[in-house]
């Protein structure tokens, strides 16, 4: 350690580490823009500056290195008048309607200014013109409320591997677009929303799907209880299920207790918002466990094509058809949890309800901006029907709470509906990188041994590591496991499995970093403690669980002994299994 004199007091530093993430440290906060903590620092928007001792102009101290007895000032006036400048140059070229904006009351350059003293436009300038490109199932991206910070970029570039975004042109006619300036539904782009989690503005947000569901509702609503004499005439069923990650995260913002499983409270506040029927996505995971378990075995006893890629990140699949085309074929057919759920609620439940298809709007509310991209996919529609009608994520969720003004600490929680109202606590695991793998490894131990895999031999493939490994013993055989998340890392290890790796069974990937409980639809600002307190929470719930295992679950038994018949029957392939394709893009 060394030590260097910070506004006259002594704060330690680690030799070679950046002066910003020593300040940190020591509790000191110097606010920027561009700055990410596991990415390379820029420097590029300057708000981080500091004087330093020797130096003539201002330092960024996010590219600084610490040096022993160096003397630094965070706050001096000079420092601080640099910052308001930055910003109200920012503010120049930026459009006036914080009121209408998204991001409105949480908007990181918004709060720079009031933290700055920002009270006046003293800078005018002639400001370039942008249309919002809205081309995308699920981003929205608007240039005109772009400050350059280029956080999307690295994160689509480094953290990801698809760079569907980079600057275009220099100086004023700098912008933040996509190849070739089209818009981003031709692109390369994977939907993943990692972009929107870190971004400081409006600029980038998801495609909000809150409009089509509030109709829906009231729709529903003004049909049950006619006025003017109309008739009722019921409307289409409005139908919800809620992901795995979803009921880890909600408590964090709804003033519950943070890393609490509020699963039964948000059944409650669905049916208060008007759903007819409320489903927990974990059911339909179990089901994926299922079916995926059983091709994992078909596939290690008929000689592959192996090793068997997971399929319920929709981010991942789209990457897969459009960079590494020659694994489309090991990608496993099994639909995601969520097409899955659409599937059976618009089959057995219409059967069950006695309606049509039609007559179901089918809504899901996911941690994910890729799964609006999902639900509309050709591939996964069904007689012309997408079997999801709309996706918000949890944020648009929590907007949609406030709308209406539940108020979740005075609800009791509620179970989910028949027929699909019992899960695993295997199927919640999904919300977290190797919560797949873990709980397809289960129920494939079972289809192999006949005996329960004992829970503690999967260990290794938990916690917020970005890339794990684990052989486990089935029977006579060793299956070998790789868990990824990020898909820079899947992308990494695809290139290794090509040369040397060809041993690997069965590989999870999630497409964010973290996996669902980090993924590009959960509220802004996440950061690891709250990733560490949502994770924490799914494996208490599997801790405490009296049901582990998928194939334990005695609804989805029923559900294969009444309706599917069995795990790959044709059924099964029917309603929750597809195929995909490589993909043609402009890079
Ligand atoms: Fe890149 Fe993901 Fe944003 Fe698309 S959504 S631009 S892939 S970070």
């Amino acid at each position: 350690m060394i030590t260097l004199q910070v506004n006259n007091r002594p704060i330690e530093a680690q030799p070679g580490e950046m002066l910003l993430t020593a300040l940190r440290r020591a509790g000191i906060n110097v606010p920027t823009l561009c700055n990410l903590e596991q990415l390379t620092p820029t420097g590029a928007c300057r708000l981080c500056v500091v004087e330093v001792e020797g130096q003539r102009n201002l330092m960024p101290s996010c590219a600084f290195p610490v040096a022993p007895g160096m003397k630094v000032w965070t706050h001096s006036p000079r420092a601080l008048r640099a910052r308001k400048t930055i910003v109200e140059l920012l503010l120049a070229n930026h459009p006036d309607d914080c009121l209408y904006c998204v991001r409105n009351n949480n908007c990181r350059l918004q709060q720079l200014a009031a933290e700055l003293g920002v009270r006046q436009r003293r800078y005018f300038g002639a400001r370039r013109q942008y249309h919002a490109d809205t081309s995308s199932a699920s981003i929205v991206r608007d240039p005109a409320k772009c400050i350059l910070c280029g956080k999307c970029v690295r994160v689509c570039e480094e953290i990801q591997g698809v760079a569907a975004i980079d600057f275009i042109h220099r100086g004023s006619r700098a912008h933040v677009g996509t190849a070739f300036d089209q818009g981003l539904n031709v692109s390369s782009c994977i939907n993943c929303g990692q972009c929107v989690m870190v971004c400081p503005t409006g600029a980038l947000t998801e495609q909000s799907h809150i409009k089509e569901v509030v109709e829906a509702l009231n729709h529903r609503l003004r049909a049950a209880a006619p006025r003017d004499g109309a008739t009722a005439n019921g409307g289409p069923l409005v139908v919800v299920q809620h992901a795995p990650a979803v009921s880890v995260t909600i408590a964090e913002e709804l003033g519950l207790r943070p890393g609490a499983d509020a699963a039964g409270i948000l059944n409650a506040m669905l049916r208060r918002l008007g759903f007819d029927r409320v489903f927990d996505t974990s059911f339909s995971a179990d089901l994926t466990v299922m079916e995926e378990a059983a091709e994992l075995v078909h596939r290690i006893k008929t000689g592959g094509p192996l090793p068997l890629l997971t399929s319920c990140s929709p981010g991942w699949i789209k990457y897969v058809e459009e960079f590494h085309p020659d694994f489309v074929g090991n990608l496993s057919t099994c639909k995601s949890p969520q097409q899955m759920l659409g599937a059976l609620i618009k089959s057995h439940l219409a059967e069950c309800e006695g309606r049509d298809a039609a007559d179901i709007y089918s809504v899901a509310i996911m941690p994910c901006t890729a799964k609006k991209f999902e639900a509309g996919r050709p591939e996964l529609a069904r007689h012309g029907l997408p079997d999801v009608d709309a996706v918000l994520t949890t944020r648009e969720l929590l907007r949609l709470i406030r709308l209406r003004g539940l108020d979740p600490a005075r609800l009791d929680p509620e179970p989910a509906d028949s027929p699909f109202g019992e899960r695993s606590s295997a199927g919640k695991l999904f919300g977290a990188t190797g919560g797949v793998a873990e709980a397809a490894l289960r129920t494939a131990h079972y289809l192999l041994t006949g005996q329960e895999l004992p829970v503690a031999r999967l260990k290794a493939v938990r916690g917020l590591d970005a890339v794990k490994q684990v052989t486990v013993k089935m029977g006579e055989l060793e299956v070998h496991v790789a868990v990824v998340s990020g898909l820079a890392n899947a992308g990494r290890l695809l290139d290794e499995i090509r040369t040397d790796r060809r041993h690997l069974h069965f590989v999870e990937v999630m497409t964010c970093p973290g996996g669902c409980i980090a993924g590009g639809g959960q509220p802004l600002g996440t950061d690891r403690a709250a990733l560490r307190s949502r994770l924490d929470a799914l494996y208490r719930i599997d801790r405490d669980a009296p049901l582990r295992a998928a194939h334990r679950n005695p609804t989805v038994r029923r559900l294969y002994e009444e309706f599917l018949g069995e795990p790959l029957s044709t059924r099964s392939h029917e309603l929750l299994h597809t195929q995909y394709h490589a993909r043609e893009v402009v890079h």
